[in-house]
C-alpha cells in the first residue's frame, strides 16, 4: 500500500499492485499474469475483454495524406462536402423505406394471425372447442418466433435491440459484424417475426441499429458480401468518416421509429455519439428529417391518403388534446418520478441477473431456440389467462372507434368489446395508444395491475433471448398501465377533481422508460413530439430527470449494464475523479515494441507475426543506436494494416535507394475495413533482406509525458476519439503506450456505501 500518488502500479516484473488512498482503493484481479507487454487472464467476470479492437477515430496527418490533399486540391474538398450530403440524403430516405417495410410486414402478419385466431374464436365461443384457437394462436407464434430465433443464430449480431452495439461502436470499439449486411437482414426480418410473434418486444430499438448498419454500407459505396465496389464514396473509408454518418444512421432510425427528427438528433447525441460536432449535427439533422419525412410520404400512400403527410414515425401516440394539468400535480410527478426509478432498477437488476445465468446455462442453440419457444408459449399461455380472468370487462365499442384500433368482442354483449382482450390481442404500441387515451373507467384497477406485473416479467425475461428485439414500446407499456392506474387511484381519491386517467398512463410511461434507459433530453423531446403536445412537455420532463437520479442511485442504466457484461472496454464520458492520483506511468505497456523510420522488412514481418498490437510508434534510428535500443525519439505511429499493406504491395528499398515509389491512400483503403491478415503475406529471403520507409506513411500522433495524470489522458482519448497514445519522456523518447483497454480497465464500484476503484483485467 503506498500514499505516493505517482506510484506506479506495475513493478518490474509487469505485476500489478494495489493503489490505495484515503477515500478509495483498487481491488486487483489477481487471476492474471503480465509477462513484458503479453497479457494472459484466466477468464471470469471481471475483465475486459481482448478480442475487442479499436477504430481509429483520430485525424491522417501523415506525409501521404498530405500528399493526396494537395494533389486534389480545394475543389476535392468541397466536392466532399457536397458527396456527404447526398450520403445523408440517401441514409434518410434507406432507413425510412426500411421503416415502412418492417411495420407493413408486421401489420400485414399481425393482421392476418388475429383475424385468423378470432375467426376460431368466435365460431369455438358457441361450440365449445376454445382449445382450438387456443393451441391455433401458440402454434403460429411459435412458428414466427422460430424464424426470428434462427435468423439470430445465422447473425449473431442482430440479437437484441443492437443499441448496446451501435454504442459501443460509436465510443471507437469495432465490435465485429455489427455493421454487416447480414445483420441487417437479421435485424429487419427478425424484428418483424418476433413482433409479429406476439413477444414482448417492440421494432423501435431495432431500427436505430437498422439506420446505423445502412448508413455504414451506404457511406462506404461498396459491399463485401455482396462484392461491389461504386469507388464513388472511397475516400470516406476512414473509421472517422464512417463514425459520423453511423451516428448519423442511428438518429435517422429514431426519427422514422418515432417520428422524432430532433429527438433523433438528441439520441444520438446522448447516448450514441461519444464523438460531435456542430456540423455533424446538421448532418444528422438533415438524414433523421428525410427519414421521417420519407416515412411518412410512404405510409400515407399505403394508407390510401397519399400527400396527407399524418404518420410521421412507426408509432403514432395519438394527440392529446386539450389535458392540462395543475400545479397541485407536480408532486404526484415527481412521485412517479421516484416510482419509475424504482422500477427501472429493479428491471434492470432482475435482467442482469437473468442474462448472467443465461450466459452460464442456456449457451447451446437448442437450448437457445427451446427458451424462444418457450416464451412465445407462455406469452401467449398469460395472454389467454388475462383475457378469461378478465371476461366481463365490456365496454361500448364507439368509445374505441375514434382511436382507430381494432376491438374484440369475446363473451361481451353485440355493440360492446373487451377492454383487455384488446390490449393483449393488439400490437404493443396499440396498446400503448389505448392505454393513453381509452376514456376513464375503460379498464379496472385490478385489471391494470395484474397486466403491468405480467408484463414487466414477460418483458424483462424476453429482452436477452435470441430475437431481435426492442425495449421502448414494452417499457412504455409497464409504465403506461401503472401510470394509469396512478390515475385511476387520484381520481378514486377525489372525486370531485378530473383526473385524466391517459395523462397519467403518459407520465407512467415515461417514468418507466426513463427509469430502465436513463436518457433524459432525448426521451423527453421524443415523447413530446411523439405525442404532439407541447403542453405536457414540462411534466415529462420532470418525471424522466426524477427517474434517471432515482435509478442511478441503485444502478446503471440497461444498456451501459449489458456492455459491461459484455466486457467491451467502453471509455464513459468522464474519468473518476479518484483517478487523478494516477499518472501514465501507472498504466502504460512497457517495454514498447517499437519500429524505426527505415526498418528491415524481415523485422517488420517478425513483429507482426509474434505481437497481435495494431498500433506501433515509430522512432527515429540514429536516437536509438546512440540510446543503445533502449529507447528512440518518437517520430510517429503506424497501424498494422498499414505494414500488412505495405508488406503485400512490397514497397521495399535497398538501403542505398534515394528515388522511391510511394503508396498512395487508396492504396491503404482498398481493404477498409476488412483488412488482410499477416498470414496472408509471403516474402522470399531476398526480400526480407530489404527495407520499409515508414516515414511517409505514418500519422504524425499525439503523444504524452509520462508525468500526465490519467483524467488529462483520459480526456484525449475521448475528445480525440485516440486508439494509441504514447507516452515519452522528457527527452521525448518513447518510454510507454496506452490504449483504451488501459484506461476502459479501471471502474468504480459503488457497494454498501463505499466507492472503490476496481482494476479489471484484460483477457485474451
Ligand atoms: P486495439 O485493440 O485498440 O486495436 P492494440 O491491439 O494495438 O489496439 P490493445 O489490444 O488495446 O492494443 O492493447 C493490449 C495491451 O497491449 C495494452 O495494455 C496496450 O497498452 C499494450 N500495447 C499496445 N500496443 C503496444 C505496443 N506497440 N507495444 C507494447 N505494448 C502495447
Amino acid at each position: 500500500m503506498t500514499e505516493d500518488e505517482n506510484q506506479p502500479l506495475l513493478d518490474e516484473s509487469g505485476r500489478h499492485h494495489t493503489y490505495t488512498s484515503l477515500n478509495a482503493y483498487i481491488t486487483t484481479n489477481d487471476n492474471h499474469e503480465r509477462t513484458g507487454s503479453h497479457t494472459t487472464f484466466a477468464t471470469g467476470e471481471k475483465l475486459i475483454s481482448g478480442r475487442y479492437e479499436s477504430l481509429d477515430y483520430e485525424c491522417d496527418e501523415s506525409e501521404i495524406s498530405h500528399m493526396e490533399e494537395k494533389r486534389l486540391g480545394h475543389q476535392h474538398t468541397r466536392r466532399l462536402a457536397v458527396l456527404k450530403w447526398v450520403i445523408m440524403l440517401l441514409i434518410g430516405i434507406c432507413t425510412g423505406l426500411v421503416a415502412v417495410f418492417v411495420d407493413f410486414a408486421v401489420k400485414n402478419l399481425t393482421k392476418f394471425k388475429f383475424s385468423y385466431v378470432q375467426n376460431r374464436l368466435d365460431t369455438c365461443l358457441s361450440e365449445h372447442c376454445l382449445f382450438t384457437p387456443y393451441l391455433t394462436w401458440i402454434a403460429i407464434n411459435m412458428s414466427f418466433v422460430l424464424v426470428s430465433g434462427l435468423l439470430i443464430l445465422w447473425e449473431p449480431a442482430a440479437r437484441g435491440s443492437g443499441i448496446p452495439q451501435v454504442k459501443c461502436y460509436l465510443n471507437g470499439v469495432a465490435v465485429p459484424h455489427v455493421l454487416s449486411l447480414k445483420a441487417l437482414i437479421a435485424k429487419v426480418l427478425g424484428v418483424i417475426f418476433s413482433v409479429s410473434g406476439g413477444l414482448a418486444v417492440g421494432k423501435e430499438g431495432p431500427m436505430i441499429h437498422s439506420g446505423s448498419i445502412i448508413a455504414g454500407g451506404i457511406s462506404q459505396g461498396k459491399s463485401s458480401t455482396l462484392k461491389f465496389d461504386f469507388h464513388i464514396f472511397k475516400h470516406f473509408r476512414t473509421d472517422k468518416h464512417k463514425r459520423d454518418f453511423v451516428s448519423a444512421g442511428a438518429a435517422a432510425g429514431v426519427a422514422a421509429a418515432f417520428g422524432a427528427p430532433v429527438g433523433g438528433v438528441l439520441f444520438a447525441l446522448e447516448e450514441g455519439a461519444s464523438f460531435f460536432n456542430q456540423q455533424l449535427t446538421w448532418f444528422i439533422f438533415f438524414a433523421s428529417m428525410v427519414s421521417t419525412f420519407t416515412l411518412n410520404v410512404v405510409m400515407s400512400a399505403i394508407d390510401g391518403h397519399f400527400g396527407d403527410l399524418s404518420s410521421p414515425g412507426l408509432i403514432n401516440f395519438g394527440l392529446f388534446k386539450d389535458v392540462p394539468y395543475m400545479w397541485f400535480e407536480l408532486p404526484i410527478f415527481i412521485l412517479m418520478g421516484v416510482m419509475g426509478g424504482v422500477f427501472g432498477a429493479l428491471f434492470n437488476e432482475l435482467n442482469l441477473r437473468l442474462t448472467k445465468f443465461r450466459h452460464h446455462y442456456i449457451n447451446r442453440h437448442w437450448v437457445l431456440i427451446i427458451e424462444v419457444l418457450l416464451v412465445a408459449a407462455t406469452t401467449v399461455v398469460i395472454a389467454f389467462v388475462l383475457i378469461f380472468t378478465t371476461m366481463n370487462e365490456c365496454r361500448p365499442i364507439k368509445t374505441q372507434v375514434e382511436l382507430n384500433s381494432p376491438t374484440i368482442q369475446l363473451f361481451c354483449p353485440d355493440g360492446q368489446y373487451n377492454t383487455m382482450a384488446t390490449i393483449v390481442f393488439s400490437t404493443p404500441e396499440n396498446a400503448v395508444r389505448n392505454l393513453f387515451h381509452s376514456e376513464i373507467g375503460t379498464y379496472k384497477a385490478w385489471s391494470l395491475l395484474a397486466f403491468c406485473i405480467v408484463y414487466f416479467c414477460l418483458t424483462c425475461w424476453t429482452y436477452g433471448i435470441i430475437v431481435s428485439s426492442g425495449l421502448f414500446i414494452p417499457s412504455l407499456l409497464i409504465g403506461a398501465s401503472w401510470g394509469r392506474l396512478v390515475g385511476i387511484g387520484m381520481h378514486n381519491l377525489f372525486p370531485s377533481i378530473y383526473f385524466n386517467p391517459g395523462k397519467y398512463a403518459l407520465f407512467g410511461a415515461a417514468s418507466q422508460l426513463g427509469g430502465i434507459m436513463r436518457m433524459t433530453i432525448s426521451l423527453a423531446v421524443i415523447l413530446i413530439e411523439a405525442t404532439g403536445d407541447i403542453v405536457l412537455g414540462l411534466p415529462i420532463m420532470i418525471v424522466l430527470t426524477v427517474a434517471k437520479l432515482t435509478g442511478d442511485y441503485f444502478n446503471e442504466g440497461f444498456f451501459d449494464i449489458h456492455i459491461a457484461l459484455q466486457s467491451v472496454p467502453f471509455l464513459p464520458w468522464q474519468s473518476e475523479v479518484f483517478l487523478s492520483r494516477l499518472s501514465a506511468l501507472s498504466v502504460m505497456s512497457a517495454p514498447v515494441t517499437k519500429l524505426k523510420t527505415v526498418e528491415k522488412v524481415e523485422t517488420i514481418f517478425r513483429i507482426l507475426r509474434a505481437e497481435s498490437h495494431h498500433g506501433f510508434p515509430v522512432v527515429d534510428h540514429h536516437a536509438d543506436e546512440t540510446n543503445n535500443e533502449r529507447a528512440g525519439t518518437f517520430q510517429g505511429i503506424i497501424l498494422r494494416h498499414q505494414l500488412i499493406t505495405i508488406l503485400r504491395k512490397r514497397n521495399f528499398i535497398s538501403l542505398n535507394d534515394s528515388l522511391r515509389d510511394y503508396l498512395t491512400l487508396d492504396d491503404f483503403r482498398e481493404s477498409y475495413p476488412r483488412h488482410p491478415s499477416i498470414e496472408s503475406v509471403h516474402l522470399t529471403d531476398e526480400e526480407r533482406e530489404l527495407y520499409c520507409d515508414l516515414r511517409p506513411y505514418m500519422n504524425l500522433a499525439y503523444t504524452v509525458s509520462h508525468h500526465s495524470t490519467l483524467p488529462r489522458i483520459f480526456s484525449m482519448f475521448r475528445g480525440l476519439g485516440l486508439r494509441h497514445l504514447v507516452v515519452v519522456n522528457d527527452k521525448n523518447e518513447v518510454v510507454g503506450m496506452i490504449t483504451r483497454k488501459d484506461l476502459a480497465r479501471f471502474r468504480m464500484i459503488h457497494k454498501k456505501g463505499h466507492t472503490s476503484i476496481e482494476e479489471l483485467g484484460i483477457s485474451n
